[in-house]
């Protein structure tokens, strides 16, 4: 079976998306957390209805649902959901002018709105694989927004073909694009009986073939140190200063268990907010590691500094809160393996070679999959995300239109 998905169509799409700025915000408390979103989820409900499925819905927080009504009579099919995110992150301008680099020779790209942005094999080196194939980067000056707007728009190639091809034996599809993922909250506002579907991909990895089922397991901690305060002129005996002990605090942390000295399997603790003053200051970390006993190591090394400086300075006070944020998905996964092992499958029938990754961070899917919808994640071409450099070729997002394609009938096979 081949699976010609029309990249022409595929790439317009693309690059109209990448044209809509859709940052999200953390700071913001509404969903979707920036009103400019809007504006993408709105297209593609349009789209979605030109495509002529019936039931699409824009939920009152941004998210577009839609369904692709079964084609095959056997009963019993798993509903399969395709996901991706809308928002872009915030590490860089949204608004992209993108640029096609058509048959691509090795040559050094240079972005034409910042020379310093060149794209080389070297700094680049994923471009060495991709010799004839069409690059696409934005101008230098914003990201590309490939994140998710790869996965958006192979989701959209993959409906549009099945949409066609009726003859392509399927169960029901649900499709869901979401806001506010690269702020944390990307399924916090959808619930399942929305979604409606037994197993879930998010189209939101890196390279051709890649598949995650393993995320970190995540908790924020908050620490709250009240220290006395007093007149600096009359202060003797009296002042106990909170950012001197917010200092020691930190500089207690481990240095080999930071962000900046761990990599592939290793967490972390990482201070990334303080503020305050001498009265009172309130640090936030997080907390970061691959299996639970290592996060709970973590989260002991925290609550021990806190009680040795407890200790030192009696008059202050120390609150120190810990919050759930997200789970590795390998512990649900690994009890139902089938959505892990299908994605490998259809991605193996698109003629690639699969493989895993562990992602030091959490998906859409971490939090989908620990509330009851297993939900891995697949690869829709992108790199250098949330960066000047980011890029992602035309072929790969095809192949991960295919993939999709090949996905949703493998489900229906194997029922
Ligand atoms: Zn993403």
């Amino acid at each position: 079976m081949t699976i010609p998905i029309d990249a022409d169509d595929l790439l317009q799409r693309f690059l109209s998306y990448v044209q809509i700025d859709t940052r999200s915000d953390p700071r913001s408390q509404t969903t979707p957390s920036t009103p400019k979103q809007w504006v993408l989820v709105r297209k593609l409900e349009g789209e979605l209805k030109e495509l002529g499925l019936a039931d699409v819905r824009v939920t009152e927080y941004g998210y577009v649902l839609a369904t692709l009504p079964a084609t095959s009579s056997k009963a019993n099919i798993p509903r399969i959901a395709l996901l991706a995110h809308l928002d872009t992150a915030q590490s860089c301008s949204g608004l992209a002018v993108p640029i096609v680099h058509r048959n691509y020779q090795g040559q050094p790209l240079a972005l034409p709105r910042d020379p310093n942005v060149v794209l080389t094999v070297d700094n680049e080196p994923g471009l060495k694989d991709k010799l004839g194939e069409d690059v696409i980067t934005a101008s230098g000056d914003s990201l590309l927004g490939a994140d998710d707007k790869a996965g958006v728009a192979a989701v959209m190639a993959a409906v549009r073909y099945l949409v066609q091809h009726p003859d392509v034996a399927r169960g029901v599809v649900r499709i869901c694009f979401n806001p506010d993922e690269e702020i944390g909250r990307g399924s916090e506002k959808i619930s399942l009986d929305e979604l409606a579907a037994d197993f879930a991909y998010t189209f939101d990895a890196d390279g051709l073939g890649m598949v995650n089922y393993e995320t970190f397991s995540a908790d924020r901690a908050v620490l709250k140190i009240t220290g006395v305060a007093a007149h600096p002129g009359w202060a003797k005996g009296v002042m106990v200063n909170a950012l001197k002990l917010a200092g020691k605090f930190l500089a207690a942390l481990p240095k080999d268990a930071s962000p900046e000295h761990t990599t592939s399997r290793e967490g972390f603790v990482h201070p990334d907010d303080m503020h305050g003053d001498a009265g009172e200051v309130t640090i936030e970390l997080l907390v970061r590691d691959f299996e639970l006993d290592g996060l709970a190591a973590k989260r002991k090394i925290i609550e021990d500094l806190v009680e040795q400086l407890k200790a030192e300075e009696p008059r202050a006070r120390f609150e120190l809160v810990f919050k759930a944020q997200y789970r590795n998905m390998r512990y649900w996964l690994e009890k139902d393996f089938r959505p892990v092992d299908y994605a490998m499958e259809a991605i193996q029938r698109c003629g690639i070679k699969p493989y895993f990754e562990a992602i030091r961070g959490g998906t859409d899917g971490s939090r989908l999959t620990e509330r009851g919808l297993p939900t891995p994640n697949m690869f829709c071409g992108f790199h250098d995300v949330h960066s000047l450099r980011e890029w992602v070729t035309l072929q790969d997002m095809v192949k991960a239109a295919e993939a999709a394609v090949r996905l949703v009938a493998l489900w229906a096979e194997k029922a």
